[in-house]
């Protein structure tokens, strides 16, 4: 049977892109978001299409619920998607006396309502596909854990994450849709320089059990996993990736 069309908010680096990358090896399509990276969006399209797969690339912040709408638009309704729900930002170390409306403003705007969002269009898009697709949120290990001191904003936007998962899974459940989290650990991505910490994972990785951090393509493994029909009976989950942390 072909591979479902991979559509990835946040495709353009991180976790993101390597899900495109491995999905594209493993024979599918990719439509892949980016949100200000539209040169790294564009390298990881034509990693894709070196592979011999599509790449659809799509400017779109998921914080702008008509740039989502814009997104789905553009995506061909008789194309069959999986979704991988991932673009997501964390704000700099703080406690709770440094949070304010703004940053817990756009943390939520971005890493839940538009992940609520894009998920919302997508079963509208696979609803009316001729083939069902399934879903995978990239939560976090912070969801667990709650980041004192670091960012207990973002790990809260991540435990919204875990239970929107389990309500969306029990939802679709009938339709035969499929909706899991991956709670990635400490991975190495850019995410840390962007919240102003660039060698968190690195400095970290030695209290993990594992005893390293992660790579992002040791997480799109588990996503792409998700997505397969070899985990058929695995609906509301949420994996974690985080080496034992
Ligand atoms: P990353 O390398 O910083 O990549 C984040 C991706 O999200 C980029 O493609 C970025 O696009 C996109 N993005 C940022 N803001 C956006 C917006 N407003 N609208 C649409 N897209 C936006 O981070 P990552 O580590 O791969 O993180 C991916 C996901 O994994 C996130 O949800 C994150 O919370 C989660 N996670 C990461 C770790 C970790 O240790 N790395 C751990 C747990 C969970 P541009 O680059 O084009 O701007």
């Amino acid at each position: 049977m072909p591979h479902n069309t991979l559509l990835i908010t946040g495709g353009s680096n991180g976790i993101g892109a390597a899900c495109a990358r491995l999905g594209a090896a493993q024979g599918r399509d990719v439509i892949l978001t980016y949100h200000s990276d539209e040169a790294a969006a564009r390298a990881v399209a034509t990693d894709i299409e070196a592979a011999g797969q599509t790449a659809q690339v799509v400017q779109c912040d998921v914080a702008e619920p008509t740039s989502i709408e814009a997104l789905f638009a553009g995506i061909n309704p008789a194309t069959p998607i999986d979704l991988i729900n991932n673009a997501g930002i964390v704000a700099p170390t703080a406690s709770i006396n440094d949070l304010d409306a703004e940053r817990l403003t756009r943390i939520f705007a971005i890493n839940v309502v538009g992940a609520i969002l894009v998920a919302k269009h997508a079963v509208a898009h696979m609803r009316a596909a001729p083939a069902k697709g399934h879903i995978v949120n990239i939560s976090s290990a912070a969801a667990r854990l709650g980041s004192a001191n670091l960012y207990i904003d973002y790990a809260a936007s991540k435990g919204a994450i875990d239970t929107f998962t389990k309500g969306l899974a029990d939802e679709l459940a009938p339709e035969g849709i499929r909706v899991n989290a991956i709670r990635p650990g400490l991975i190495l991505t850019d995410i840390h320089t962007k919240g102003g910490e660039p060698d968190r994972a690195k400095r970290l990785g030695g209290t993990v059990p594992i005893g390293r951090p992660g790579s992002a393509e040791e997480v799109a493994e588990a996503v792409l996993w998700l997505l397969s029909d070899a985990a058929s009976y695995v609906t509301g989950a949420h994996l974690d990736v985080s080496g034992g942390r």
